[in-house]
């Protein structure tokens, strides 16, 4: 293809996707994926000026408004941001500026850059007039009825020296809990859910019915002054604090910087601030301090000179799905898998995707072949978040639970109360299992060996050299250093690391045998119930039951395992193999008194949690004095369930113990004083 025919490809393509996102509120493609076409766009016309037509993409700002509302005017216009990725690109436009200032050096503001819809609201004499979207920049849509239904923006400004006109800028954006939380209720009621916040706020904020947006819980950062009748502020930070003092609602990140090398430390520290924020933000805005001097730098074509945007890497990203496979875990729950097209997301390479159960394969209907936009959000497994639908290839199928496990060909079985299928082979029939039960072993909260990784578990069950845990005792330095990629030294080093796991305690040794549903937690309360593995082997399902944590299918699932012949053939090979660890003093199954907000409450985290780490949450809430249990039951005070939870989000369901989402559960450890409320 000719650059020219690329280029006039490129418009055709980003003015359909344009459309879709700023009219119709239904984007096409992630944003990374638009960005990088209109980034081509922009290096095309760099290269030939010439071509640059009015129309062009790169000339305009957002799309034109819909014809269902009036149109503003906007007295000025309502731009863009440039943007950029890297330090050296925030540090040459700063030297920019300085140079066309002719100063040393620019002071600059920071403050988050919020993933909403950006809108102009103009006061005449205090009053709330008009509110307006930015539209093409020059015309937006009228939406005053609708931005009046948004408690966070003042009727009438408050205070003294109100302007006669004021004309105050920001985004209107939907928080993060209330998106989740209009979501859960939307899939509940078989609604369209919303694609992510921004388009949320936007459909919201477009709704012909007023009524309808007031429902919605749309909220409003102002950020900055459009223009004003008789009153000439001097900086960007003097705007927002006389906007707060108006009542306008104002970000509280904002700083101001002396120059932009001091900007680095505001970024990273927003980047960890991120999850916590929320709202989305996908960057931080940067802009000249002084109005004056931004009055003096001035604008481009769709950006002004004066700001910036530095982007932090994209958390979506548009790919592929190659194949839908099934994976088989140490308890034989058999867990769908997407194989992605490998792309960059959340700053790193991504090719898998959980599509944690059949449920939510059903949910999102997800294909081999399709289109799907990928999330990635701070350390979080990468999750397929939507399928781009209207792009299916013809003659897709939807996917089935497979009737053979794909490891040893067992029937696969799903019970109707759980979200989970699994393998109905015992765990020593399944190679898959007995992989994945080694590398369970190994981990570690469990033996914790070092250098026994998940690559050499499968060479070795592969091999045949190990068919259960006790085998690894028996391996010597010959039989593993025959493997790939392991020399006599990591042999060596292996073998002494096994020798030394040898020295455990009680509840690694019970959490490390990978009975269904017995964490670490339930594996420290059985060791301290029991004492020994004698003791643990004596009991009935009642002494289980007894132990704190435990509910009657922990329980079963324990007596089921202590019950089997094989079960207690392997733990006479391992004790033989040498394992072994102080017995522990009996506690008392009456539970220690715990003080604190959330104290004789307990909790049950189930699902992924997306910003917190499980662990992190449990330790949060243990010390406010909760207790957090691995399984649900009556005396449950709440559930946290994340995405994929499953039979314990289900028992929850049925036992009508009240289920909080992550957003609602940061709110109670922030302010623990909100459990009142819930
Ligand atoms: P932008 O969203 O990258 O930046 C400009 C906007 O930032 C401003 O208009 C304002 O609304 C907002 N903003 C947020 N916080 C701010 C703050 N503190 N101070 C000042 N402004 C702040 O640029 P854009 O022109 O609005 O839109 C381009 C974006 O939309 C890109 O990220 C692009 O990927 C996306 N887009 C996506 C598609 C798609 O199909 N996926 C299509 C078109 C555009």
């Amino acid at each position: 293809m000719t650059t020219a025919a690329r280029l006039s490809e490129l418009r055709s393509q980003l003015e359909q996707y344009n459309h879709s996102y700023h009219v119709l509120d239904a984007p096409q493609v992630s944003d990374a994926q638009y960005d990088l076409l209109f980034d081509e766009l922009l290096e095309i016309e760099a290269a030939h000026p010439e071509w640059v037509t009015e129309d062009s993409p790169s000339q305009r700002v957002g799309a034109a408004p819909l014809d269902q509302f009036a149109s503003v005017t906007h007295k000025r216009a309502m731009l863009s941001l440039g943007k950029c990725t890297q330090e050296q690109e925030l540090l040459d436009w700063a030297q920019g500026l300085a140079k066309r200032l002719e100063v040393p050096e620019v002071a600059l503001t920071c403050e988050p850059k919020i993933d909403g819809v950006a809108v102009a609201l103009l006061y005449r004499d205090g009053v709330l007039v008009q509110a307006a979207t930015r539209g093409d920049g020059s015309t937006g849509e009228d939406i005053t009825a609708n931005v009046k239904t948004i408690r966070s923006v003042p009727l009438r400004l408050q205070g003294s020296n109100i302007p006669s006109e004021l004309e105050v800028r920001g985004e209107i954006y939907l928080p993060l809990a209330d998106f989740r939380r209009f979501n859960q209720a939307a899939e509940a009621a078989g609604d369209k859910p919303m694609v992510n916040p921004r388009n949320g706020a936007a459909g919201s904020l477009r709704q012909l019915d007023s009524k309808l947006t007031a429902t919605r819980p749309l909220t409003m950062f102002c950020y900055s002054l459009g223009w004003a009748q008789d009153w000439e502020p001097s900086s960007q930070a003097e705007v927002m604090e006389q906007f707060a003092a108006w009542g306008l609602r104002t970000n509280p990140a904002l700083q101001r910087v002396t120059n932009a090398q001091a900007c680095f430390a505001y970024i990273e520290q927003l980047q960890h601030q991120r999850a916590d924020l929320g709202y989305e933000i996908d960057g931080v805005v940067i802009k000249v301090d002084s109005l004056e001097q931004q009055h003096t730098l001035g604008v481009r074509t769709r950006t002004p000179r004066w700001a910036i945007a530095f982007k932090y890497p994209a958390e979506e990203a548009t790919t592929y799905i190659e194949a839908v496979e099934f994976q088989v875990g140490r308890t034989g729950a058999v867990t769908p898998v997407a194989r992605l097209q490998p792309v960059f997301v959340g700053g790193v390479t991504v090719s898998n995707a959980t599509l944690h159960n059949m449920d939510e394969v059903e949910r999102l209907d997800v294909r081999k072949g399709d289109r799907v936009i990928v999330r990635r959000a701070g350390d979080v497994i990468p999750q397929v978040a939507r399928v781009i639908s209207d792009k299916r290839a013809p003659g897709t199928r939807k996917v089935k639970l497979p009737d053979g496990c794909p490891s040893c060909g067992s029937k696969i079985v799903r019970t109707e109360d759980e979200a989970v299928a699994r393998c109905s082979a015992p765990a020593q029939a399944c190679p898959a299992q007995r992989k994945e039960g080694l590398k369970h072993f190994a981990s570690r909260l469990a033996l914790d060996i070092e250098g026994l990784g998940d690559k050499l578990v499968e060479q070795l069950v592969e091999a045949e050299l190990v068919a259960d845990a006790s085998d690894l005792f028996a391996l010597t330095v010959e039989q593993l250093a025959g493997l790939e990629r392991m020399g006599e030294k990591s042999a060596t080093n292996l073998v002494a690391a096994l020798e030394q796991s040898k020295n455990t305690t009680l509840a690694r040794f019970i959490y490390a045998l990978g009975v269904r549903e017995v964490g670490e937690a339930t594996a420290q309360n059985l060791a301290s119930a029991f004492g020994s593995l004698a003791g643990l082997l004596a009991a009935d399902l009642e002494a289980l039951e007894a132990v704190p944590d435990v509910g009657p299918i922990v329980a079963a699932h324990v007596f089921a395992f202590i019950g089997e012949p094989k079960n207690q053939a392997l733990l006479q090979r391992l004790v033989d193999a040498g394992l072994q660890w102080p017995d522990v003093p009996i506690v008392n199954a009456a539970e220690p008194e715990a003080a604190g907000p959330l104290a004789g409450q307990t909790w049950v985290l189930t699902g992924t949690l997306e910003v917190m780490a499980r662990g992190d949450a449990k330790q949060a809430l243990q010390a406010l004095g909760a207790k957090v249990a691995g399984s649900v039951s009556k005396k449950t005070t709440y559930v946290v369930a994340g995405p994929g939870a499953g039979s314990k989000l289900a028992k929850a369901e049925a036992l009508e113990v009240t289920v909080l989402d992550e957003a609602t559960l940061l709110a109670v450890l922030d302010d623990p004083s909100k459990v009142l409320e819930l």
